[in-house]
Formats: C-alpha cells, sequence, structure tokens
C-alpha cells in the first residue's frame, strides 16, 4: 500500500500534465490557460480579504471579519442592552455567518446597523393587580423590592405598635414575560406610580350652598386638590348651583391591609366651669381654679387600610393623671350686642365649622382666658356656619381680626375670628354648613387658624359641649 500523499491542486495538474505527450497543440492549449488561471488567481488572493457575512432570520445584513468578530458583536449588543437591568439581553433571531472572500475593501457592519436589524427581548416579569397589567419589572427582586417600600409607607411598627398580618386587599399576580427594553419600568418610576395611585377624572355638577371647601369635603379631597383640578380657578371664583366643575378621585393601585396594637398617651382636656359672682363687675372673669390637663395610656387594637384606619377597638385604657377641672368666676352677665336675641339659651345641633385639628381649647391657657376654640388649617380654606342664623356682625373686630357673629336665636351666637376673608355681610341669613368666610390670621394671632366661640346669652361657653 501507498502512503496516501496530500497534494494540491495545481500539482495534480501537473502530474497529469506530465502524462501527456509534450508536443499536442491541445496540451499547449491547456497549458496556457492553467496558466492563465493561476496568475488571475494571484491577483484573486491579494486584492480580496476573508470575511463573514452576516444573515439575521435568512437576510443577509452585512459583512464582518470573521464568524468570531460576527459572535462578539452580538454578545456586545446583547449585553449593553441588558445592563440597565441587570440581565442580558434575549434574542430570537437566526443569526448565522457564512465564511467568505470578499474585495478587501469592505466595510464592517456596524454595531448600531446590527442592532436595528436585531429583535432583543428581556426576560421580565409583569406585575397585575386586581387583573390590571400594571408594569414590567426587570425581576422578581425588583418586585419584592417594591412591595416592600410600598408597604413601608403606611406600615411603621416600633415598641409602641405592634403590626402583624400585613396583606394586600388586590390580587398581586406576577408573570414572566419578554419584552423589549423599553417596556421595562425601573422599580423608582414603579413605585411613584403605586404611592401617586389611579387618578380618575369625572364632572361634579355644583349643588344648591356648595363651596369649594364643601365640594372638597364631599368627595374627601382637599380643597387645594379641587382648585387644582379646575385649571384657573381660585377660592374667590364664584360657582353657582348646576355648574359642572372637575373632580380628580384618586384610587390607590395596591391597599395595604394589616392589623396591629398600638399604645399611645393621650391628653385628658380639662373641663370648665363658669359660677356667677356678684361681687364682680359685669363682663369680668377671674380663675378660681386652675383647670389642668390630665393623661391617660390608652391601647387599641385596629384594623387598616393603607393610611386609613378601619376599625378601632380600646383594649386597655389607664389614666395615668386625673385633669382638673377650671372654674371660672364670672362677674353678672351683660348683653355684648344690642341685636343679640335672649333666649332659652337652648343650642340647636352645632356643627363643627372647620376640619382643621384643635389647636387650643375654651379656658385659661397660658394666663388668659381663651374663650373659645382654635381649628388650625392653612389660610385660605372656608369655613361654615355651625348652624342656620342671621349674620349680626361681618367685618374687623380688634383682636379678633375680621370676624363674623352669627345668631341663632335662643340667646344662641357663634363668632368666626382671624379670618383672611369674609364671605358674607350683617343681615344676611345663612343655612348651617354655608361656607361664611377664609380662614386667615388677621388681628392677634399667631398662626393660621379659625377661632370658633359659642356664645350663650352673652357669655362664651365652652365649644367642646356642643362641637368636637
Ligand atoms: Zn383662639
Amino acid at each position: 500500500m501507498q502512503p496516501v500523499k496530500i497534494i494540491t491542486e495545481s500539482k495534480i495538474w501537473l502530474q497529469s500534465l506530465n502524462k501527456l505527450p509534450w508536443k499536442s497543440p491541445k496540451v499547449i492549449g491547456g497549458a496556457l490557460t492553467a496558466l492563465l488561471v493561476l496568475g488571475g488567481g494571484g491577483f484573486y488572493l491579494s486584492s480580496t480579504a476573508s470575511a463573514a457575512y452576516v444573515v439575521v432570520n435568512g437576510e443577509t445584513v452585512g459583512v464582518v471579519e470573521n464568524v468570531k468578530t460576527g459572535e462578539e458583536l452580538v454578545e456586545q449588543i446583547l449585553a449593553e442592552e441588558g445592563a440597565a437591568f441587570g440581565e442580558t439581553a434575549k434574542t430570537h433571531d437566526q443569526i448565522e455567518y457564512n465564511p467568505a472572500r470578499i474585495n478587501n475593501q469592505f466595510t464592517a457592519l456596524s454595531k448600531a446597523d446590527l442592532k436595528e436589524k436585531l429583535s432583543l427581548y428581556i426576560e421580565a416579569v409583569q406585575v397585575n393587580i386586581a387583573g390590571n397589567s400594571l408594569f414590567n419589572l426587570a425581576d422578581q427582586k425588583d418586585v419584592d423590592e417594591l412591595i416592600k417600600t410600598y408597604q413601608g409607607i403606611y406600615v411603621h411598627e416600633d415598641e409602641k405598635n405592634v403590626v402583624e398580618n400585613v396583606s394586600f386587599d388586590e390580587e398581586i399576580e406576577i408573570k414572566d414575560v419578554e419584552v423589549l427594553p423599553e417596556q421595562i419600568t425601573t422599580a423608582e418610576a414603579a413605585f411613584a406610580k403605586l404611592e401617586e395611585g389611579n387618578i380618575q377624572k369625572e364632572e361634579y355638577v355644583v349643588e344648591e350652598n356648595d363651596s369649594w371647601w364643601l365640594i372638597a369635603r364631599k368627595n374627601n379631597l382637599k380643597t387645594v386638590e379641587v382648585l387644582a383640578a379646575n385649571p384657573g380657578t381660585t377660592l374667590d371664583t364664584v360657582i353657582k348651583p348646576g355648574e359642572k366643575i372637575m373632580i380628580e378621585k384618586i384610587t390607590p393601585y395596591l391597599t395595604v391591609v394589616f392589623e396591629g396594637t398600638k399604645t399611645d398617651t393621650e391628653t385628658i382636656p380639662f373641663d370648665v366651669v363658669t359660677k356667677v359672682d356678684a361681687k364682680l363687675a359685669s363682663g369680668t372673669s377671674k380663675v378660681t381654679k386652675a383647670g389642668a390637663d390630665g393623661e391617660k395610656v390608652v391601647t387599641y387594637s385596629y384594623v387598616q387600610k393603607n393610611d386609613k384606619v378601619v376599625s378601632k377597638a380600646i383594649v386597655d385604657e389607664k389614666v395615668t393623671k386625673e385633669a382638673v377641672s377650671q372654674v371660672v368666676a364670672k362677674g353678672p352677665k351683660r348683653v355684648q350686642v344690642a341685636s343679640a336675641s335672649r333666649g332659652s339659651g337652648s343650642v340647636p345641633g352645632l356643627v363643627r365649622p372647620y376640619g382643621g385639628s384643635t389647636s387650643s381649647y375654651y379656658g385659661y391657657r397660658g394666663g388668659e382666658f381663651h374663650t373659645g376654640i382654635d381649628y388650625a388649617g392653612p389660610a385660605g380654606e372656608s369655613y361654615v356656619a355651625a348652624a342656620a342664623g342671621t349674620v349680626i356682625s361681618a367685618g374687623w373686630q380688634g383682636n379678633y381680626g375680621n370676624c363674623i357673629v352669627l345668631d341663632h336665636g335662643n340667646g344662641v351666637q357663634t363668632r368666626y375670628a382671624h379670618s383672611s376673608k369674609l364671605l358674607v355681610s350683617v343681615g344676611q341669613s345663612v343655612s348651617q354648613g354655608e361656607t361664611i368666610g377664609l380662614v386667615g390670621s388677621t388681628g392677634r394671632s399667631t398662626g393660621s387658624h379659625l377661632h370658633f366661640e359659642v356664645i350663650v346669652n352673652g357669655d362664651t361657653v365652652n365649644p367642646r359641649d356642643y362641637v368636637r
């Protein structure tokens, strides 16, 4: 057996040439042809280069130096597109490389052009809340983080607030999806969307006696929120019954539900007992016994949904300090306002004129007698008449600033002080709940609030006996 010899094509040709008679014209022609072909081949080699065609889903999209260069280019693209999500992008495209010799002047396919030709996707998770697909996040880790951060808005556990059974009202469904990079929401944007809630606009038809404040209260909104939904409006914008305005209602996408047991120290406000002392001058008063607020430690269990406590039950209540009633001696009664009615002093159901938090109670506070109750709140918010009545005074009244006094009959009046604006005038009849003025800080006032007094037969009484 002869060993297998590996020979080139040209050598085969030379061997076969050797076997032929030299003089044959046919052979000479053949030799010439062969030489020409060889010469041509030499030219071909020097002006071409090895390369690879890139074929995406059967379509040639360009040329790269070689298969390895092509593969690296694709890898780079996938890595770069996925980097923002801590992942590598993927593609279902069929990418092939066909090695070839081509003109060495070729322009290699750029990364940007190749990227254009590829359909990339990221393996992500779709977050569905109560059946609505809200957004896609990069991975489950982002979802877990989002849920934890969102719960953190409402759940604040500490030694005085033990929280348990944290869950959601809505069903959360997580689905694996393949999406375009631009269809992925960042964890921050997803959180912002959840925190903002679902904003729905709807029409509201203004009713009789409505004010911006009242509309806000009816719709569980703040006055500023109602105004914001109606561009161009301010508290001074007059609205008439039947007019249509916009209401922006926000419902949470996700409701955190949890139970807890909380211990709070609460103030027991002192009561004020007034006694008439004939020895005192009319209109003057004197504290005969100082009052002092009490304190109690209250433990209660509660169920909360987002920021709303939906049920609350006192588990334990311990008075740690009893409140001491304040006793005030007053001079004989006098009639403060000539036009004021006098009567039984029976006060029909008064409503709280303003929703702000109580910042000061009736009675001696800091050495001075406080003749009403203070409700703190931003200037410009409207307050309402505590009961139906007649405006007997509306204007500047010294320390009271811009002030309104309403007469309700039976010797009962209410006063509203420190207003930024009065919306009624003397002689006008108002109904209960009707907006009469705007909260402010006029007169002797340290901050924006409504000072509210209940006056019975010319004397102030503790408003807390009538409203909270
Ligand atoms: Zn006050």
